[in-house]
């Protein structure tokens, strides 16, 4: 089970992150994209403040104070959703459970390109198959 994107990008902003989002590693190395690209600093968020409006709040408040900034949240959740999908649709894993390998299939590239790390094959999707777009 997922929470939604939306959902997902709420609890980030509010300095949650779950032990089985784990099993999207795509999805979480997205959010950590685009908040670099937003300007969020997650290690700020971590000790109290609003990533968006740099308030201090208490960290469990936090989530009731991003209603406040609805539009913003939504506006980072459709980003990540929209890069997500593309890296989903593009994806392609092998490998042993300890040694999977990503590929990216839009490449047609002979050998084809092969990533090691998630966070890498996030990198090139967005980097070489999405702002390019
Ligand atoms: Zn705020
Ligand atoms: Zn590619």
């Amino acid at each position: 089970m997922i929470l939604d994107v939306k959902s997902y990008v709420r609890y980030r902003l509010a300095g949650f992150d779950f032990g089985w989002t784990k099993r999207y590693k795509v999805l979480r190395a997205v959010v950590t994209y685009v908040f670099k690209k937003f300007g969020i600093d997650e290690s700020k968020i971590k000790s109290g403040y609003c990533p968006i409006c740099g308030r201090k709040t208490k960290r469990f408040g936090l989530i009731r104070h991003l209603r406040r900034h609805e539009e913003e949240v939504n506006y980072i959740a459709s980003e990540v959703r929209k890069i997500y999908e593309l890296c989903r649709s593009v994806l392609k894993t092998y490998g042993s459970r300890d040694k999977i390998r990503y590929v990216c299939t839009l490449c047609n590239s002979n050998p084809k390109v092969k990533f090691k790390k998630v966070e890498d094959f996030v990198y090139h999707v967005i980097t070489v198959h999405y702002e390019k777009s």
